[in-house]
C-alpha cells in the first residue's frame, strides 16, 4: 500500500485513512489494514482531501487584529499570565482544550496547567459529549475503562442503541453493524431515541420514549434481572411513555440473548441526570453478566476523534492525569514523576461553571485550543458576553476567524490535520497515529510547541524541553506504567521507551481492559429533565448532529458536496405541532427559548414526536445570524459529570 497512514480527524469511530498527493491534489481512502474500519470511509472521511487549502487559515501570530512575530506574541501573553497568576493566584488562569487535540498536545496542556501553573482549571469541549460516562464508568469499574470493542457490535445477539443516531454520527460503525446483522439473521437491533432517525432503518424494535425517560427502562429491567419484576414492565412503559407490549418485547429479548451489548451517545450523556443513566445502562449488564465477555457490555461512544485520548492524559478538571485521582497518593505520584511541587491537589472548573466564573470575573485569563466555545456551548450568548469581558483570551486555532477568535488578544497559529503528528484514541480504547503529509502552512506550529513555548516563558522550560511529539508520547507512556502495580487499568507500559523508528511506524493498537477492578451497582432512581414547558414556551428542543457536518463546521462547511445534504439550518416539527403553530414546510420559523432565539427552515417529519423539535447544532454565525442552537440552550449541568442538558430545552416556534 502505497501513501501515508493516518486518521479521520472527525467522529470517534476513528478510521484510518491513507493520503496521497497527486498533482498537488490530496486522495484520500480508506485503510484497508485499520482494525476500526478496515477500508470503509463514511462521507466526511471520504471528502476530507477538500479540506486542506488555506483559504480563511490564521498563519500568523496575531496581536489583536495586527500580525505579530511569535517572540512578541508568546513574550506579550506570558508576561499577561504572569501578572494574572501574580496578582490573582493559578486559580484566575484556566485551558478550555478540545478532543480535537492529539494526545501530545492535550498532555503538554494539562502538564502545564495542572503541574505547573498550579489549578486544574483545564477542561475540554469533550466535557459536552461524554463527562457523564466517564463519571458512570468510574463510579461502577473504579476507573474510567470502556469495556467493549467493535469486534463486540458485531458479535452480538442484541445490538441496543441508546440515545444514537449512530448511522449520522457513528456512520462507519454503523455500516459495520448493519452488515453483521445482514451475516446473522437471529441479531436483533432496538433503537431507544424519542425520535425516528436513520439508525431505526435496521432497527428490529423502535422505542421512542419520553424524552430524558431512559434511566426508568434500564430501571424496569434491572428489577427484572433482580427478581423484582413484579409490574416492572407496565411501570417503565408508563413512566418512558411506551407501549407496554414494546416494552415487555424488549425486556425479553435482552434477558434470552445470550450476549448482548449497548451502544450509546450523547442522547444518554447530555442530562441533567446523564451519569445516573449511564449507570442504569451498566447496571443491568453487571446484574445479567453480559460484560467483560465477547458481544457484551456496556460501550460509550465517543463523539470526537480524541475524546479517549483527553480521558487517558486527564485533560479534565475532575481528573489529574494517567486515569488517577486528586487523591492523596495519585497526588504525590504524579508530583514526583513531573518533579513539581506547584501540582493542583483540587479539582478545577469544568466547561460551564468555567465560563460563568469568566464572567463573574473570577477567572481572568483562558487559553482556548482548538475549538469554539462561543458556538459549542450552551448559552452561547452568555459564553460571548463573558469572553467578552475577560481581561486575557488566548486562542490557538487553525482557522484565522471564527466566533471565537473575535475575542482573542493573542492568537497562535496551530498546525492542522495532514500537518501535525501524534496519536489519537478511539471510542474502543485503540490509539493511531495522526501523521504528516503537507508541509507546515505559514508560520503555524504544532500545539504542544505552543505550549512548551508558553511554559519556558513562565519558568518551567526544563519540564517541557521536547524536541518532538515523540518524546512527549514516551513521557504519557512512562507515567501510566510509574508505580503502576496493576492497581490501573490504563498502563502503557508495552509502548514505554519506543525508539524515534518504532513510534514513526506504530500500528493501531488497543490497550487491554483487562479484568474489571471492580463491579459496583450503582443505585438508579430515575429523576426528570430540568426544562420547564409552560404555556409561554410549551415545547421541547432536542439538539444533534447531522450526517454531513461536523462540530460548527469551520472545516465541513466548506466542502460544497457536505453542503449539499441539508445546506441550511432547519428544525424538524411533527405535522400536529406544524398544524397547532401554522408552520409550513420549507418556510422560516422562529425558535425562542429564554436564552436566546434563531431562524430555521422547517422540515415536516413524521418521525418527531409532538410537542418536540429538533435541530442540529453545527450552524455557526457564518451561516446562521441569530446564533445556532446553542444561543437556546441553557447551561443546566449534570451535578456529578458536569455535562450540560443539551438534549431537553424548552422553546416556542413561530412562523417567521
Ligand atoms: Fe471519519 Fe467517523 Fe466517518 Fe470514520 S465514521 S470516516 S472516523 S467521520
Amino acid at each position: 500500500m502505497t501513501g501515508i497512514r493516518t486518521t479521520c480527524p472527525y467522529c470517534g469511530v476513528g478510521c484510518g485513512v491513507v493520503v496521497n498527493l497527486q498533482e498537488g491534489a490530496v486522495r484520500v481512502r480508506g485503510d484497508e489494514r485499520h482494525p476500526a474500519n478496515y477500508g470503509r470511509l463514511c462521507v466526511k472521511g471520504a471528502a476530507l482531501g477538500e479540506t486542506t487549502g488555506l483559504k480563511g487559515r490564521l498563519l500568523r501570530p496575531m496581536l489583536g487584529d495586527s500580525e505579530a512575530s511569535w517572540e512578541q506574541a508568546l513574550d506579550h501573553a506570558g508576561e499577561r499570565l504572569r501578572e494574572i497568576i501574580a496578582a490573582h493566584g493559578p486559580r484566575a488562569v484556566a485551558f478550555y482544550a478540545s478532543g480535537q487535540l492529539l494526545t501530545e498536545d492535550y498532555y503538554a496542556a494539562n502538564k502545564l496547567m495542572k503541574g505547573f501553573i498550579g489549578a486544574a482549571n483545564i477542561d475540554t469541549n469533550s466535557r459536552l459529549c461524554m463527562s457523564s460516562a466517564v463519571t458512570g464508568y468510574k463510579r461502577a469499574f473504579g476507573e474510567d475503562i470502556v469495556p467493549c470493542s467493535y469486534e463486540d457490535v458485531e458479535k452480538s445477539d442484541l445490538v441496543v442503541l441508546a440515545g444514537s443516531n449512530a448511522a449520522w454520527t457513528h456512520p462507519v460503525l454503523f455500516q459495520r453493524l448493519a452488515r453483521a446483522r445482514e451475516a446473522n439473521p437471529a441479531m436483533r437491533v432496538v433503537v431507544i431515541d424519542p425520535r425516528h432517525t436513520a439508525t431505526c432503518d435496521i432497527a428490529d424494535l423502535h422505542l421512542p420514549l419520553r424524552p430524558g425517560s431512559d434511566a426508568g427502562l434500564f430501571v424496569g429491567l434491572l428489577r427484572i434481572i433482580q427478581g423484582q419484576g413484579a409490574g416492572a414492565a407496565a411501570w417503565a412503559a408508563e413512566y418512558c411513555g411506551l407501549a407496554q407490549d414494546d416494552v415487555a418485547t424488549f425486556y425479553d429479548w435482552f434477558l434470552s440473548a445470550p450476549r448482548a451489548i449497548t451502544l450509546y451517545t450523547m442522547g444518554i450523556n447530555q442530562s441533567t441526570s446523564g451519569s445516573d443513566k449511564c449507570n442504569a445502562i451498566i447496571n443491568v449488564h453487571l446484574a445479567s453478566g453480559k460484560i467483560n465477555r465477547p458481544g457484551c457490555g456496556p460501550f460509550s461512544l465517543t463523539g470526537q476523534p480524541n475524546a479517549m485520548g483527553g480521558r487517558e492524559v486527564g485533560g479534565l478538571a475532575n481528573q489529574l492525569a494517567a486515569h488517577m485521582n486528586f487523591e492523596p497518593d495519585d497526588l504525590s505520584r504524579v508530583a514526583r514523576f513531573w518533579g513539581t511541587e506547584r501540582l493542583a491537589q483540587t479539582p478545577g472548573l469544568m466547561a460551564v461553571e468555567l465560563f460563568d466564573a469568566i464572567a463573574r470575573g473570577e477567572v481572568k485569563a483562558i487559553w482556548i485550543m482548538g475549538t469554539n466555545p462561543a458556538v459549542s456551548l450552551p448559552d452561547s450568548h452568555k459564553v460571548s458576553q463573558a469572553l467578552a469581558v475577560c481581561p486575557l483570551v488566548i486562542v490557538s486555532e487553525v482557522v484565522r476567524e471564527t466566533d471565537t477568535s473575535r475575542f482573542a488578544h493573542v492568537r497562535f497559529p496551530a498546525l492542522a490535520w495532514g500537518e501535525k503528528e501524534g496519536t489519537v484514541t478511539n471510542s474502543e480504547r485503540r490509539i493511531s497515529r495522526q501523521r504528516a503529509f503537507l508541509p507546515a502552512p505559514g508560520e503555524a506550529k504544532p500545539d504542544w510547541w505552543i505550549i512548551a513555548q508558553m511554559a519556558a516563558r513562565l519558568g518551567y522550560g526544563e519540564a517541557f524541553s521536547w524536541q518532538h511529539p515523540h518524546d512527549i508520547f514516551n513521557e504519557h507512556a512512562a507515567l501510566t506504567a510509574f508505580e503502576n502495580d496493576g492497581m490501573r487499568a490504563f498502563n502503557l507500559q508495552p509502548l514505554t521507551g519506543l525508539a524515534r523508528e518504532q513510534w514513526e511506524a506504530f500500528e493501531p493498537w488497543q490497550w487491554p481492559a483487562g479484568d474489571l477492578p471492580v463491579r459496583r451497582i450503582i443505585p438508579v432512581e430515575p429523576r426528570e429533565h430540568g426544562a420547564q414547558t409552560n404555556a409561554l414556551y410549551p415545547l421541547l428542543l432536542n439538539s444533534g448532529r447531522i450526517r454531513d457536518q461536523w462540530h460548527t463546521m469551520t472545516r465541513t462547511g466548506a466542502v460544497p458536496g457536505l453542503m449539499r445534504h441539508l445546506p441550511q439550518p432547519y428544525v424538524d416539527v411533527s405535522p400536529v405541532d406544524a398544524a397547532r403553530f401554522y408552520l409550513t414546510e420549507g418556510e422560516l420559523a422562529r425558535i425562542s427559548s429564554p436564552r436566546g432565539v434563531m431562524v430555521a427552515r422547517v422540515r415536516l417529519n413524521e418521525g418527531q414526536r409532538p410537542g418536540e423539535l429538533f435541530v442540529p447544532m453545527h450552524w455557526n454565525k457564518q451561516f446562521a445570524r441569530e446564533g445556532g442552537v446553542n444561543a437556546l440552550v441553557e447551561g443546566r449541568c449534570d451535578p456529578l459529570s458536569g455535562q450540560p442538558e443539551s438534549k431537553q430545552t424548552a422553546v416556542r416556534i413561530l412562523p417567521w
